[in-house]
């Protein structure tokens, strides 16, 4: 019988391969189970499937503006599920690594390590991804070569899928997709049996060497590449009536040959004939790759008959697309809403898929995002507010200038980027015990246009107990090894600039402060064992995982978040109603 599926070094037979095995198996079964000991425990009712949805760069108010325009996936979320209306990032470094491995972990950053997309590492003298692992070696399917080596071990506790496996005897199977390693990864923590993600320097799905090979991504990749989306135009799928803002968003920065409005072709350079590297950054950047997603999501329910089996297994999908068209086009965009728009679609066409196949009863659904966005400085200035950009070349040489009367060695700074400042080895410690020549980096930080606060890393260690937000957000994100010496704090609508006189920003949006349009999120549950609703206290995406856990009768190593227990049914295992539709559609604002 040809029908197996081999998870690394495990083989997993398909249904119809377990019940003829079964079936063969029937009469000994039936003769061992007349002993009452050999009967299996029963277990407490759990659900089948735990389903983790993060959508990058979503902004809470995007479901407040847009959910009158839904009918699929996120309408069902909002309407059947609990949903937290005042959720946010308690921390200062909101990046992608850091709120998945929030969202993972049930923990904070100054917990579980991943302080940012990446840092500089002091040992090795150079910056590291959240997700770099030199002990490990990436793996592309379908037979393309992949560089680097990426996986879980720098998040230095378990993901919730990691307890979820362990802690349920082996029978859980844990399988993420993403675009961005840094996501896949952190949902898929270290034991993942399936972690994929698109390595967009050469158009091909990846895992590492940290985890098995799936033959059906594999398979899934040779039949449905990404490719097969070249030469496909994203035009708007709404009447144009139905966009807020204006057609061409104010100081977007699209990919090459995306073009700045509606319609956007996907065909590459201007002179390609087929998929090259532009097509594959062209791709990220539209509804197409979430879509892709979704697919092979819903291949992996199919063959490895996810949330059919006796244990409870997971499920992670982060959506990056939304965070590279928020990138390019700013959160007041057409783009925006439209790929929003194709979202839901996406997501009814999973909960369709998971109903029929796991059961709408057996299933539970988190959806969160990983941060907001800023909206583009440009935009922001048209409406007469303080706005722009704050420059990380800037900062770098006003802090050599800075020390110039005090006699320190040049290069002073190692690294300034993602909001933190790295000095040269032994510098920052001379700089502790010398006042006036800190006084002088602090001013020469303080003067770059659109700084408004900078803390030294003594001042964060340890989470102080403090009266000061700002203060108390930098020290839930500070890893003393990871983090800066200083961390600088923008400006409200003052976003970080990484661009260089030789090398042009490429982004028009962008995300990564303290502030709250970039903390704030979605948190909505739905399925089983969810009591819905509308819940207006305040809450984090650190309180996601530890609410699972409930859920799921396991126990997390270090959580810094809480059980949603006013989200949670008394009673485990019943459907959840609807709540009664409104008579008509809410009327956009
Ligand atoms: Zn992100
Ligand atoms: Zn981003």
């Amino acid at each position: 019988m040809n029908c197996q599926t081999r998870v690394g070094t495990r083989w997993i037979a398909c249904p119809a391969a377990i019940l003829t095995f079964l079936t063969v198996l029937a009469p000994f079964v039936g003769a061992q189970s007349k002993s009452p000991a050999a009967k299996p425990p029963k277990m407490p009712p759990r659900p089948k499937l735990v389903v983790l949805l993060v959508v990058d760069q979503m902004r809470a108010d995007y479901v407040e503006k847009f959910r009158g325009q839904w009918t699929g996936g996120l309408k069902r979320l909002v309407d059947e599920g609990a949903w937290f209306r005042d959720a946010a990032y308690p921390y200062a470094d909101t990046e992608t690594c850091v709120g998945h491995a929030t969202i993972s972990t049930g923990a904070l950053p100054a917990t579980h390590g991943m302080v940012s997309n990446e840092w500089f590492d002091r040992e090795l003298q150079k910056t590291v991804t959240c997700t770099d692992d030199s002990k490990v070696k990436n793996l592309g399917y379908a037979g393309a070569s992949v560089k680097g080596g990426d996986s879980a071990s720098n998040m230095l506790i378990p993901a919730f899928a990691d307890e979820l496996k362990f802690q349920t005897g082996g029978g859980t199977r844990v399988v993420t997709f993403s675009l961005k390693a840094r996501a896949a990864i952190t949902m898929g923590g270290r034991l993942g049996d399936a972690v994929t993600w698109f390595d967009a320097d050469v158009g091909a799905w990846t895992t590492s060497s940290a985890y098995p090979v799936a033959p059906f991504v594999e398979e899934y990749a040779k039949a449905h590449p990404a490719a097969g989306d070249y030469g496909k135009t994203w035009a708007p799928v709404l009447p144009a009536s139905a966009y807020l803002y204006d057609a061409t968003a104010r100081g977007a920065v699209p990919p090459a040959g995306l073009g700045a409005a509606f319609p956007h072709p996907l065909r590459g350079k201007s002179d390609s004939t087929g998929p090259d590297l532009v097509f594959y950054d062209q791709w990220h950047t539209s509804p197409f790759s979430d879509t892709y997603l979704t697919r092979i999501a819903e291949t992996a329910v199919d063959k490895l008959g996810l949330g059919a089996r006796a244990g409870t297994d997971f499920l992670g999908v982060s959506y990056s697309s939304v965070d590279y068209v928020g990138h390019a086009f700013g959160p007041r965009s057409w783009e925006i809403q439209d790929v929003l728009v194709r979202l839901d679609q996406d997501l009814a066409e999973l909960f369709a898929h998971l109903d029929k196949k796991v059961g709408r009863a057996n299933y539970v659904v988190a959806l969160s995002a990983d941060h907001g966005v800023a909206p583009i400085p440009e935009d922001m200035q048209k409406s007469g507010m303080d706005a722009g950009w704050l420059n990380v070349e800037s900062v770098k040489e006003r802090i050599e200038k800075g020390l110039e009367p005090f006699n320190y060695a040049k290069p002073a700074v190692a690294k300034v980027g993602a909001r933190a400042v790295y000095f040269t080895p032994g510098t920052y410690d001379k700089l502790t015990n010398d006042p006036a020549a800190l006084r002088g980096v602090l001013e020469a930080i303080q003067s770059v246009p659109g700084v408004a606060h900078v803390y030294r890393a003594e001042e964060l260690e340890d989470r102080p107990s403090t009266q000061s937000p700002m203060l108390k957000a930098e020290a839930a994100g500070f890893f003393k090894s990871r983090s800066g010496d200083l961390l600088i704090v923008p400006k409200p609508y003052w976003p970080w600039d990484s661009s260089t006189p030789t090398s042009p920003r490429q982004y028009g949006a962008t995300h990564g402060t303290p502030h709250h349009y970039d903390q704030r999120v979605p948190v909505l549950f739905m399925g089983y064992g969810i009591q819905s609703g509308e819940y207006f206290q305040p809450i984090t995406p650190a309180d996601i995982a530890p609410t699972l856990a409930a859920l799921c009768g396991i126990t997390l190593a270090s959580r810094d978040g809480s059980v949603l227990a006013e989200a949670l049914k008394n009673s485990s295992a019943r459907p959840v109603a609807s709540r009664p539709a409104p008579a008509s559609p809410p009327k956009q604002p």
